[in-house]
């Protein structure tokens, strides 16, 4: 039986019972577990949460008590207990279903809950936060030195002290395509995600850019909102399907192109969506949906992208190497395509670390809820990037980017973080 926002909590709960006792405690994933190897917990890894799961059978214990649901948040969905399992126990997918099965209405924290509920399924609403958050942004936000970019720096402690959350866009990325008129045959619909809407537009556009490079149009429906990622990584199920049905909605409008995804988190989640749906019309429409998906990098190797050189890129010379975010490595299988696209750029020199498998500690909301870890596992990720003396490290998802941003700057680190596709961009002229 498939655990989903349908499923009655008696029914539920049985499920993920059941699911957790397949863990034969044999401890693999305690060699791979990004938060076991800061913490040296048992509670961290999916072993000792799994077992804390099962326990939940017995009655006269105190289900969704506030310690077990501080454990539960202690995960970052990465995956990697998942992939090293010998019995293949699904760590990640059983901890996701807990926060919501065990805690429902208790799970996550409420601002975030709120959030999720009353602002991410309202692309009115974001905008308007979005508004509201560019006037307010110069009073709430200190500037860093100029020449550091376009960061800010968030004074809230509970945030994490002198975050860094870059400047919010000038307009949002969907409303300023949605007063260009789109060509009458478009070749692809792109999916933008609320990191490349209200954050980086710029990246966007030089995914748009490159695909029109390669003389394929490019739609983006307006009617999109937010790929339910964050909602899912909470447990809230029920909010992750209404954001699902908005989005197949959305592009079914479009034909049947594909649907491309600049952020790798974004097209991982993207695909997923027939898991959320039973046997029913909407699994039938979220298959035909997902099957269109493809992340940037896939779809560009697929497409046979071939840089074009400038003169402007035959002087420049870059040492750089790529961050592989779980959600393409773990949950899409996509190693090769980044790399390949990124060996074709001329003036590149590939660097591999040797540690790829490493997580940034991003992990969605988890580098919110749990800043001092999420940057402690950070510091573990950098240290071999460090060592081989890249000048740039180039990631394609957007919690990636946003991890790196901010832990490069934390440490007064003079790598640079580039989305793939601005390295791309730099390969053509403008
Ligand atoms: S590797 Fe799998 S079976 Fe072994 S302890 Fe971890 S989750 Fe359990
Ligand atoms: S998903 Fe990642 S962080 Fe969570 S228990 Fe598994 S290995 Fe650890």
């Amino acid at each position: 039986m498939q655990v989903n926002a349908k499923t009655s909590p008696p029914e539920a709960i049985e499920q993920l019972l059941v699911d957790a006792s397949r863990c034969v405690k044999c401890g693999r994933c305690l060699s791979v577990c990004p938060v076991y190897r800061e913490t040296g917990r048992e509670q961290g890894v999916a072993r000792g949460k799994l077992s804390l799961i099962e326990s939940q059978e017995d009655k006269e214990l105190k289900r969704s008590s506030k310690k077990l649901k501080e454990i539960i948040s202690l995960c970052l969905l990465c995956g990697a207990c998942t992939e090293n399992c010998p019995n293949l126990v699904e760590g990640d997918k059983i901890i996701q279903k807990a926060r919501g099965v065990l805690f429902s209405k208790k799970y996550p924290a409420l601002p975030l809950k709120l959030m999720l509920q009353h602002i991410l399924t309202s692309p009115k609403r974001m905008d308007k936060l979005h508004k509201a958050g560019k006037l307010l942004q110069p009073f709430f936000l200190k500037k860093i030195p100029a020449e550091s970019g376009l960061h800010l720096r968030f004074p809230l402690s509970s945030w994490g002290k002198n975050r860094v959350i870059p400047d919010l866009a000038k307009e949002p990325c969907l409303t300023k395509y949605s007063l260009k008129k789109s060509s009458a045959k478009p070749d692809v619909a792109l999916f933008v995600g609320c990191v490349g809407n209200y954050l980086f537009p710029n990246i966007t556009e030089a995914a748009v850019e490159i695909i029109n490079q390669m003389n394929l149009s490019v739609q983006i429906p307006r009617k999109q909102g937010c790929c339910g990622l964050m909602a899912f990584g909470a447990g809230m199920d029920e909010i992750n399907v209404e954001l699902a049905k908005r989005n197949i909605e959305a592009f079914e409008k479009t034909g049947s192109h594909p649907i491309v995804a600049p952020c790798s988190s974004c097209s991982a989640h993207l695909k997923h969506y027939p898991d959320l749906f039973d046997e029913d019309e909407w699994k039938e429409r979220a298959k035909r949906f997902s099957q269109r998906v493809k992340d940037i990098s896939e779809f560009l190797v697929e497409a046979g992208y071939k840089p074009k050189i400038s003169g402007r890129t035959l002087g420049v010379k870059r040492r750089l190497t790529f961050h592989d975010p779980c959600h393409l490595r773990r949950k899409q299988g996509i190693f090769d395509g980044p790399r390949k696209l990124l060996k074709s750029v001329p003036g590149v020199e590939f660097i591999e670390t040797g540690t790829e498998n490493l997580c940034c500690g991003s992990g969605g909301s988890f580098n919110v809820s749990h800043y001092d870890l999420s940057k402690k596992i950070f510091r573990r990720r950098i240290k071999p990037i460090n060592e081989k003396k890249v000048d740039t490290v180039v990631t394609s998802c957007m919690g990636c980017f946003l991890q790196f941003l901010d832990g490069l700057s934390q440490e007064g680190n003079s790598i640079r973080v580039k989305h793939l596709v601005e390295i791309l961009g730099e390969a053509f002229p403008r």
